[in-house]
């Protein structure tokens, strides 16, 4: 598989990216990766690229991609080049996977998620496969999902926020699926992919995903794919500690006073943004936030309360 502009992959060079999923309107959570790698990448006279994440189609909801680029638009997130939609990218999460075949690296799973939790030990992020069908599918059963072999060795990187990240994947995640039981290609392959076809360089998101990171180094690895620098930031968090979400009914960002949401996000980014910015129009806002920019004064931290920004203000 190529790297799509290998010339311009050199140390000046900074192509960054926001990656939501279309499961609801954008929250303050999710603004804050926006607007964390929009920044990170303008401060650094860098692009900055979309991607919708539309690849688990049944927990797309209807409208939801639309709204978020309306409002990416409204707050003056603007974006460089093409969009691009995991949904239309079915033949090159194929070809990764046939690669994968290709190399050993997977394996056929016919293991029910009820089997795999009966059997298996908890891990970092859901339980530790337990290998049952590494060795051949058992007799009558058929395949369900692709695994990929975890290596039995440490993988590790240095976070741009987070410091040393090391984890072995063999007992910490398992063999982990690329291609699920529902036909459709899992968000560590397709993610893989894509950053390389997009040619980005730096991975600005949230420390939610700090512990995929591994196995998509792994992923890049094994398909001969660079490996982008890493920045994860805190995420946001509700007075019980849960991630704000669609789930935890976060609301959506109010494009009625955009420059109102910014203001908190770099407030929760420890920017320490003047108050009179929180009156300015959204060019003079992001003019004031791109030359202020700081990523030394980012909370190293894994999550954060987003009311600590409330009682700051
Ligand atoms: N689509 C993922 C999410 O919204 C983010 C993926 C990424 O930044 O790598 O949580």
């Amino acid at each position: 598989m190529s790297f799509k502009k290998p010339g311009e992959n050199i140390i000046t060079f900074y192509r960054g990216r926001f990656a939501p999923s279309p499961t609801g309107p954008l929250h303050f959570g999710s603004l804050v990766a926006a607007v964390g790698s929009f920044l990170e990448a303008r401060s650094r006279g860098g692009e900055w690229l979309v991607r919708m994440e539309d690849l688990d189609l049944p927990r797309a909801v209807p409208g939801a991609a639309d709204d978020i680029l309306r409002t990416l638009d409204a707050l003056g997130l603007h974006w460089d080049g093409e969009l691009m939609f995991q949904s239309a990218r079915n033949e090159a999460y194929r070809a990764a996977l046939a690669e994968l075949e290709k190399l050993g690296a997977v394996y056929p799973c016919a293991c029910t998620r009820r089997e795999i939790a009966d059997s298996a030990l908890s891990g970092i992020d859901g339980p530790v496969y337990p290998g049952t069908c590494s060795g051949g599918l058992p007799g009558g059963r058929s395949a369900r999902a692709m695994r990929v072999r975890a290596d039995s060795g440490a993988v590790g990187f240095d976070d741009g926020l987070q410091g040393r990240v090391s984890q072995m994947l063999a007992t910490e995640v398992g063999d982990f699926v690329v291609r699920r039981a529902d036909g459709l290609f899992a968000y560590q392959l397709a993610v893989v992919v894509d950053d390389a076809e997009q040619g980005v360089t730096h991975i600005v998101r949230g420390a939610d995903l700090l512990d995929s990171t591994p196995r998509q180094i792994y992923l890049q690895k094994l398909l001969g794919l660079p490996t982008p620098a890493y920045m994860h930031l805190p995420v946001a968090v509700n007075e019980r500690g849960e991630k704000l979400s669609k789930q935890t009914l976060a609301p959506a960002v109010s494009v009625a006073n955009p420059v109102g949401a910014l203001f908190d996000v770099l407030v929760f980014l420890n920017q320490s943004p003047p108050s009179e910015l929180i009156d300015a129009d959204p060019g003079s806002f992001w003019k004031w936030a791109i030359a202020h920019w700081r990523a030394g004064r980012l909370p190293a931290v894994r999550s954060r309360p987003r009311s600590r920004v409330k009682a700051l203000e």
